[in-house]
């Protein structure tokens, strides 16, 4: 185990692909270019608050190094930047994005092959726009217990190494009607193979730049897709479909557990299929197809539960058009699309069936899982303590999972009961329980609960925090001693606590 100095640093993406001739500097257009250099703002007093053991092991890492993981200093080998990308935000072409508050500090070689360590907060870059380039402490602790949580489900996901307080306050207007408050500032050190997004090749089309395109395709697919190539369009499309696959795999592992991501714009779906960007994300308790945790998307809901699937597709059809200029063929780009929707149903119903543990598809089992979604639906049901309790049942009868019911005693038993009986005849009286209970979390970071501890780290107690960091290292054990505390539903005084029911995008 080392030091951040010790890592061996690599910096392929600088070398490989063109940028920015400036370093740093005012937010501006760069055409043509990738990246731009950019130093981080070294922070006030940088102070080491949250650790992730498990990716700090991968990376060979020992506990430390809060200075250089706030963005105060670099070690050698580094060499710092921003990525340029644009993006098609809530269905319109936003132009030139970028990382406005992202820098890179370069990549590391580890057993488990190349990963980019990137810090979230650290300071302006070409790309902040008209923003400040920092993050506030309560994203922070949303982005790093999220996506540790997310990576112990067993859900394709970004880490977390690290999360630094700056000792400085970031003004933010929470939502968006002109109370700004002051708020304390973070920085989340993230891990990734690369942090290439379907948005980084748009930008090159949408703008006509194919050579840098081209040049951008080659990098990603010979450092990141080694079996793969894009000599011609076969090779292309069989590239092609592995993004598919992965990005289906991932939303399928969503659905699987209740996440709603909240802005899947295309600057914000990895190239590698992994979730990426936690933002105004949250996770479904009442079983409601229709809910999104982003408020800026309350009236449209294109980014809800039940969407999630679709806005795939459609995203995926925008990396098609991206990659487009380079098939000789473009036509055979609708395979992909094709291929996507049936890998998403493929995974989709094979999670299903093992949440109510059917290990070996059968022709009706399609129509069982649809009639359990309408189920579900129809009144206010718990989805996790719900396929929790249905791990346990010993006899098709709906009373074993009423602590699910918001009201039990408005529930449509009689319907609930024939579910329930052809489901038990189905699996013989005796469901795989030992699959239930591997694909039916008892633990997920509810929206209050991330509340909880911002509310408590907010107030200097990293208590709640460290709590959750450990309990939701394990969500599919039974860990009584966290039942009466978080194998709950949502709390009275969070339903319409902002934080809990209603997040932003402001971070
Ligand atoms: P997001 O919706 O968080 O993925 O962000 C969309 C775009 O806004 C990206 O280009 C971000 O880098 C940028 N952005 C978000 N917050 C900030 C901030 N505080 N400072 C600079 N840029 C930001
Ligand atoms: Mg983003």
């Amino acid at each position: 185990m080392g030091k951040l100095a010790n890592l061996s640093w690599k910096n392929r993406f600088l070398t490989q692909t063109p940028g920015d001739s400036k370093v740093g500097g005012e937010p501006r257009q760069v055409p043509g270019a990738c990246w731009s250099r950019v130093i981080p703002t070294p922070p006030k007093s940088p102070k080491m608050r949250l650790w992730s053991k498990e990716m700090a092991e991968d990376l060979g890492l020992d506990y430390g190094g809060e200075d250089i993981l706030s963005g105060g200093s670099q070690v050698k080998g580094m060499d710092t930047y921003a990525q340029r990308y644009g993006g098609h935000q809530f269905g319109n072409w936003a132009g030139q994005l970028g990382d406005g508050r992202a820098i890179t500090l370069g990549e590391v070689e580890t057993k488990a092959g190349v990963l980019e360590l990137q810090l979230k907060g650290a300071g302006k870059t070409p790309y902040s726009r008209f923003a400040d380039g920092k993050a506030v402490l309560r994203s922070s602790i949303r982005e790093f217990l999220c996506s540790e949580a997310m990576f112990h489900l067993r859900v394709p996901t970004t880490r977390a190494l690290s999360l630094v307080t700056t000792g400085e306050m970031v003004l933010r207007d929470m939502m968006y009607d002109g109370n700004s408050k002051l708020e304390p500032g973070a920085v989340v050190c993230r891990v990734a193979p690369s942090f290439i997004r379907f948005g980084s090749f748009q930008i090159h089309t949408l703008r006509g730049d194919k050579e840098t395109l081209e040049i951008l395709l080659d990098h990603t697919v010979s450092n990141h897709f080694k079996n793969h190539s894009i000599k011609d369009d076969d090779s292309i499309i069989l590239w092609c479909k592995e993004i598919a696959k992965s990005t289906a795999e991932m939303i399928a592992h969503w659905m699987r557990v209740g996440f709603v991501h909240g802005v899947m714009n295309t600057d914000n779906m990895s190239i590698h299929g992994l979730t990426i960007d936690y933002g105004p994300y949250g996770w479904i308790e009442d079983f409601d197809l229709g809910w999104t945790p982003n408020t800026t998307d309350s009236g449209r809901k294109r980014y809800c539960f039940g969407n999630q699937p679709e806005i795939g597709a459609w995203n995926i059809a925008r990396f098609l058009e991206s990659v487009s200029p380079i098939m000789e063929n473009p036509e055979k780009l609708y395979d992909v699309l094709d291929y996507y929707v049936s890998q998403y149903e493929t995974s989709r119903e094979l999670l299903w069936l093992n949440k109510i543990g059917i290990a070996d598809r059968s022709p009706k089992d399609a129509e069982l899982l649809s009639e359990l979604t309408n189920l579900l639906q129809k009144c206010e049901i718990d989805m996790t303590i719900f396929f929790r309790e249905l791990c346990h049942i010993t006899s098709p009868d709906i009373n074993e999972l009423s602590y699910a019911f918001y009201n039990f005693e408005n529930a449509p038993v009689k319907e609930w009961d024939s579910w329930l009986e052809i489901w038990w005849e189905r699996v013989n009286g005796s469901p795989d329980r030992k699959i239930m209970l591997a694909n039916n979390p008892k633990y997920v970071l509810r929206n209050w609960m991330a509340q909880l501890a911002i509310d408590a780290a907010e107030d200097n107690d990293y208590l709640i925090c460290n709590q959750l960091h450990q309990l939701l290292k394990d969500p599919y054990a039974e860990q009584k001693e966290f039942e009466t505390d978080y194998y709950q539903k949502m709390p009275e005084w969070a339903k319409n606590r902002v934080g809990c029911s209603m997040l932003s995008c402001s971070s």
